[in-house]
């Protein structure tokens, strides 16, 4: 058999050094001497820069496609390098040339990501004739290639199929945070769908200014035969956004998620959502909807997204209006399914605080300051509670009911900050004060009538018993003193 590496001229010499390392990879006992090398020239005789040559759409540059017998098998995509020898060639020729070799610094964040969509797109054309699509890192040496961002991004692409051929040469040990624990890299997939919107949580920056992308649950509740409660799950929607490089990132994401969920039989939708999910902000005409390859790759892997109009917004926060009315009327300031979203919205991983139980059928969403509390307070508890810590934000403003003892009380109730996730034993426990967070600190507080109680209870626990710091924000100490407070009165 014949194999042969395809290049093109703008990549001659960055690839001439690797496609050797690369096609063994794919054919480990192929004698690499035998390797042929073929450079498609896309420069009219030298007359196309090499930035012109790469910015033409008909080929997708940054791949090296590897042919059996004349007949391409297999499409290699490359991730950025700022060690570009092409460049750098270019620039010694003529130095009025911007380039700088062996920038460090430079698309760190995009360094798979850009231009993958095309890598895809090319894939998807050439797909039927059973073409596989793997991918190659470049700069493994350096400190680019091993960010946090670029390690969730190998694993997204593990996870959706495609495999990265030298992945056994970024060091994972300073990422087992993200939930990457590996002496083999025979695995980074995540491993369900929980798992991964959990190990996306622990790395996430949380930015409460600008509303995040952030997933959402459609649930129904059904009663035990101990009159307990579980929440079943009907669909996940996910809302994101899709603003500039935001559009990669979401791509990858929103594949991982429907692979995750498609292999668990778990409904989910997409939702692309304008940059400020805010009532009144005016329909925007740009950067809401996704264009070009992007929008292609979406479609050709099959997740469908819907828009998010502002009609449908306001349809929404009708429901919502609707919802509060109808709790008014009970005079139950509990509304179970927006308040386990509000905890979901504020990105912690989805398990038990004190057991790490990720199973989320057995988890419940725990009020800190209780319902029944809150429901009974009086109007000067409610005020100074909002005054003192400076919770104005918790109370929407847009409401017309902003002003309503009860709406203050239903804000608070189902806040996601007044919340933690547990599982059935450990919120049951914590229902009947066995155990309670410290107000400073979140650490947990034994309270069992005998010794053995309190043994057998932490023989079932994790060492590291306290409410983490992720999830201990500001407005969540408040809660969980107030509770404190009434549980010492
Ligand atoms: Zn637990």
């Amino acid at each position: 058999m014949e194999l042969k590496a395809k290049i093109y001229s703008c990549y001659r010499l960055t690839y001439s050094k690797i496609y050797k390392d690369v096609v063994s990879r794919l054919y480990p006992n192929f004698d690499t001497e035998k390797i042929k090398l073929e450079i498609e020239d896309i420069s009219n005789n030298g007359q196309r820069s090499i930035q012109s040559q790469r910015s033409l759409r008909q080929y997708v540059t940054r791949t090296i496609r590897v042919y059996e017998d004349n007949k391409l098998v297999h499409i290699v995509g490359l991730s950025n390098t700022n060690y570009d020898l092409d460049k750098k060639h270019e620039k010694e020729l003529d130095p009025t040339k911007k380039y700088v070799y062996g920038r460090k610094d430079y698309h760190g964040n995009t360094y798979l990501k850009q231009g993958s969509p095309d890598i895809f797109n090319y894939y998807f054309s050439e797909k039927p004739n059973g073409v596989k699509l793997s991918f190659y890192l470049l700069d493994t040496n350096t400190s680019i290639p091993s960010n946090m961002f670029n390690v969730l991004s190998y694993r997204e692409l593990q996870t959706i199929g495609f495999k990265i051929l030298n992945i056994d040469e970024v060091d994972f040990s300073n990422y087992t945070a993200t939930g990457c624990v590996l002496n083999s890299t025979s695995n980074i997939a995540f491993s369900s769908f929980n798992k991964y919107m959990n190990d996306i949580a622990l790395i996430s920056k949380r930015n409460t200014g600008n509303m995040p992308s952030f997933l959402q649950c459609q649930e129904h509740l059904v009663y035990n035969e101990d009159n307990t409660e579980s929440y079943f799950t009907d669909k996940y929607i996910y809302t994101f956004k899709a603003l500039s490089a935001q559009g990669y990132d979401s791509l990858f994401r929103t594949w991982c998620m429907k692979v995750l969920a498609d292999r668990e039989g778990t409904a989910i939708e997409f939702r692309l959502g304008k940059q400020y999910f805010h009532y009144d902000a005016e329909e925007l005409s740009v950067s809401d909807r996704l264009t070009g390859p992007i929008l292609q790759t979406f479609e050709n892997a099959g997740i469908h997204i819907e828009y998010v109009t502002n009609d449908e917004f306001m349809r929404e926060k009708d429901m919502e209006e609707n919802a509060y009315i109808s709790a008014k009327n009970r005079k139950d300031p509990r509304n179970q399914s927006l308040f386990r979203n509000n905890i979901r919205k504020k990105g912690i991983p989805t398990s038990c605080v004190i057991c790490g139980n990720d199973n989320p059928s057995v988890l419940k969403a725990a009020h800190l300051w209780e319902v029944s509390s809150i429901k009974n307070a009086d109007a000067n508890t409610i005020n100074n509670f909002i005054n003192i810590n400076n919770l104005f934000d918790l109370i929407d403003q847009t409401s017309s009911h902003k002003n309503e003892l009860f709406f203050k009380k239903y804000c608070l109730t189902n806040s996601g900050d007044n919340g933690i996730w547990l599982c059935g034993n450990h919120h049951d426990l914590f229902d009947s004060n066995y155990f309670y967070f410290e107000s400073e600190y979140g650490t947990v507080v034994l309270h069992f009538e005998d010794e053995k109680q309190a043994a057998d209870f932490l023989n079932e626990t994790v060492e590291d018993c306290r409410i983490p710091l992720e999830v201990f924000t500001r407005a969540t100490k408040a809660f969980n003193a107030q509770r404190n407070i009434c549980f010492k009165n």
